[in-house]
Formats: structure tokens, sequence, C-alpha cells
């Protein structure tokens, strides 16, 4: 037989990879707690309404690239390309659009996106996501954003820029499509195929797009002249709390973000450092939407960071100390094969106090065990038990940088480890 791949856009993570992932997950939760936000883990498979009734019919996640079928009972299903409609449909099933108050989840795990996968574009890929549900004030947005950049600098990277906007409100949405169609349609000549089907259905979107022709004529159209008074105040004391801040950010009258859901306050980081796919997270205000999934309504604002680029904008810098922390300290060696159930019951009683242990189980000289050592502990011991040391109750220490050896007692044995 063939042997068998993992699918184009998906990836195993090994053990080398894996604690890197752990080491920020670890991170993400310890930040997020400070915040007040709680993880939320909602299924990976959803009825496919739950995003074609909040993405927006025309937005490319739900046309392109959204993983659909039907099930075995013949129900449209999906595997969720995003988050937020995942926790707004639970928020609402679970009545807590009903109760008031203020509501904050966070979330972590992997999306799909039926994408053409290249260098940070993945067909499986993980986000940390936050929501906050019930309150329209512009702090929370800077809070939120705060919270953003804090995560980023957490998980040590630096030289990422924030972009900001403001997209307006339901009532100025009708005005602004409006607007763009009247300011593009007599360049429909110039603008990417893709484009020429959004002056119809998303010219929203038009004005992100990155080929040359789109950005040229879509230069002039600033977003935020065209959003009511009320958004632009929000606007200002978002951007004013993130001054008070010191956060730095850039106004982008271009950064759309996508998805029919956001209103007000859109915000993206991009890292310069990632090549085409630059972005490492992003989010914004969704004030609709809960009302819009047939909830109460119930203003709400959210990101969701990208982790494999995150990987991929701290890739350099060295093992973080959880990694270290987690490195195993010593190597129990016998030297021969009658004492291998005395050394499993030594590391096992090493573990019980918290010390990472491996066991050499094969029948093999000592001194290959000790060169298996060196490589799997080389900062730390192995524990050498012979005949002679289970007579006397003591163990052989070696440091496995030094070469250096003693005998100790097993009282001992714990003390030193411990310290070193
Ligand atoms: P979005 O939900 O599209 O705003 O994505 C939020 C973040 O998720 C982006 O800024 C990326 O970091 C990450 N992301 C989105 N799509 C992909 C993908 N196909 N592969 C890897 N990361 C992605």
């Amino acid at each position: 037989m063939v042997p068998l791949k993992a699918l184009g856009g998906t990836s195993d993570i090994f053990p080398e990879e894996s604690s890197r992932w752990q080491s920020i997950e670890k991170t993400a939760r310890e930040i997020l707690t400070l915040y007040g936000y709680q993880e939320i883990r909602t299924p990976l498979i959803e009825e496919a309404a739950v995003f074609t009734s909040s993405l927006g019919d025309a937005a490319e996640i739900v046309t392109k690239q959204m993983y659909l079928f039907q099930d075995r009972g013949g129900r449209s299903v999906a595997l969720r390309p995003e988050g937020t409609a995942c926790v707004v449909r639970a928020f609402i099933e679970r009545g807590l659009d009903k109760t008031g108050g203020l509501t904050r989840f966070y979330y972590l795990g992997p999306m799909f996106r039926a994408e053409r996968p290249q260098a940070g574009r993945r067909r499986q890929f993980h986000q940390i996501g936050v929501e906050v549900f019930g309150s329209a004030s512009p702090y929370q947005d800077a809070e939120v954003i705060l919270l953003l950049t804090r995560l980023l600098k957490g998980w040590g990277l630096e030289g990422f820029q924030l972009n900001l906007n403001s997209i307006g409100c339901k009532e100025d949405r009708t005005k602004i499509l409006h607007k763009i169609r009247e300011a593009l349609s007599s360049w429909q000549a110039e603008l990417c195929p893709d484009c020429k089907g959004r002056l119809g259905n998303n010219p929203l979107r038009i004005l992100d797009c990155k080929e040359p022709g789109c950005q040229k004529v879509s230069a002039g159209i600033d977003l935020f002249e065209m959003v009511c008074e009320s958004c632009r105040r929000h606007f200002d004391s978002v951007a004013e709390a993130l001054k008070g801040l010191h956060l730095p950010f850039e106004r982008d009258p271009h950064l759309v973000r996508g998805l029919d859901y956001y209103t007000r306050t859109a915000f993206e980081v991009i890292h310069p450092g990632l090549g085409a796919q630059n972005a490492l997270g992003g989010g914004g205000r969704y004030d609709e939407l809960v009302e819009r999934m047939g909830g109460a309504s119930v203003p709400a604002v959210g990101f969701a960071i990208g982790l494999e680029r995150v990987l991929m904008a701290a890739s350099g810098s060295g093992p973080t100390g959880e990694e270290r922390r987690q490195a195993p300290q010593v190597f129990v060696a016998s030297v021969s094969p009658a004492q291998i159930p005395e050394a499993l019951a030594l590391a096992e009683e090493l573990r019980g106090q918290g010390v990472r242990a491996f066991v050499n189980l094969e029948e093999r000289p000592l001194k290959r065990q000790l060169e298996q050592a060196s490589k799997s502990v080389p900062s730390g011991f192995a524990l050498i038990l012979g005949e002679d040391e289970i007579a006397q109750g003591v163990v052989t220490v070696r440091a496995m940088k030094t070469g250096q050896q003693e005998q100790l007692n097993r009282s001992e044995l714990l003390g030193k480890i411990l310290r070193k």
C-alpha cells in the first residue's frame, strides 16, 4: 500500500513543536484569566446555518472556504471556519442574551477553511479568540485591543503594528455600500474579476483587495468620512483610550475585515516579518450579530489570533522557560537486566515527587544506556542501579554534563536533583 499522508494544508504537530504550542497556550490562559475571561469550548462541527446566517452569504469564508457537507441525516453541516458565530450560537442557546451583565469568553482550537495552502494559510489552523458580550462602551473595545497586544507581548513578539478603522453602524451600512458602488461603478474595467463580482454583492471587500488595479481605483475612498457622527465619536474614544495606554496604532481607512457582522470598530495586527500573509490577528465590534442570530439585542466585541502565524513570527526565539522546565531531568539505568524492575520503581517514585524521569527498559549494556542518557538528559543526571547499589540502598548519580559520579543514599537523592 502507498503510505498515507496528511491532507494538504493540514499538519501533524510533533513533540519538538507541541511543547511550543503548550507554552503559548499556557501563557495565553494565564493572561486571559488575569483579564477575567473564562474558556468556552464549542463543537468543531455546526449546522451550516450558524455560519451562513452570521457571516453573510457573500462572505468568502462562506462562498469559497467553508467545508460544507450533508451528514447521514441529510442535514447541512460545516466544519467551523471561525469561532465567533459558534460562541454566539452557544451564548443564545444558553439564554445568556437574556440575563444582562457582562460575559467574557475565550476559546482556543482548530478552525477549517478550504483555501489554497501556502505559507501562513492552512486548511486546518488554530486560533485563540475572545468575545465580550454586554458592553457597547468604546473603552471595552480599547481593553480588548489592549488584551490582544498583551497576549502578543506575552509570547515574546515585538515589532507588530496595530491598524484601526471604523466601518460604521447598521444604519450607515446601506449608505456606505451605495457610496462605494457609486464611486467605483465607472471604474469596473479596472477591477480584478473577483472585485467585479464584489461590486454587486460585497463592495466593502474591494477596499482591502490586494490587486494593484483595485487598490488604485479605491485609493480615494475613506470609510471614516462615511460613518455617522455617533460612530465617529465612538472611534475617537477608542483612539483616545489607546493613546492613554501608550498603544501606538494607525488608522487604516480600508480595513474592513471581510465579514458582514462587524459594526463600528475594526482592527487588525500585522507583523512585517510574516510575508504576504502578515495578519497575526484581528477583530472588531459586532453589535448586531446576537440579534441577527435570533437572540436579544446585545452589543459585543472580540478578536481572533492565528497561532500558526504567532509561532512563525516567534520562530528564532529560543526555548521558553516552560520548555526548559518540561525537559526530563533523570535517566534511570541498570547495570544488568535484573535491576530493571527496581529501576522502574525508582523512576516511578521520583515522578511522584515531581521529577521528570526516563527509565531504561531494554536489555542493553550500561555504556549504551549512558549514551542514551546523554542525549535525553544532557544537563540532568543518570541514576545507575547495580546489584551493589540495591544491596546498600544507594544510587550512583552521574552528572551528564561533567561526567562526575557520586553515590548517594536514596534519601539524599531527591534533594540533589531538585537543587539542580
Ligand atoms: P480571520 O478570522 O480571517 O480574521 O483570521 C484571524 C487570524 O487567523 C488571522 O489574522 C490569521 O492569523 C489566522 N488565519 C486566518 N486564516 C488562516 C489560515 N487559513 N491559515 C492560518 N492562519 C489563518
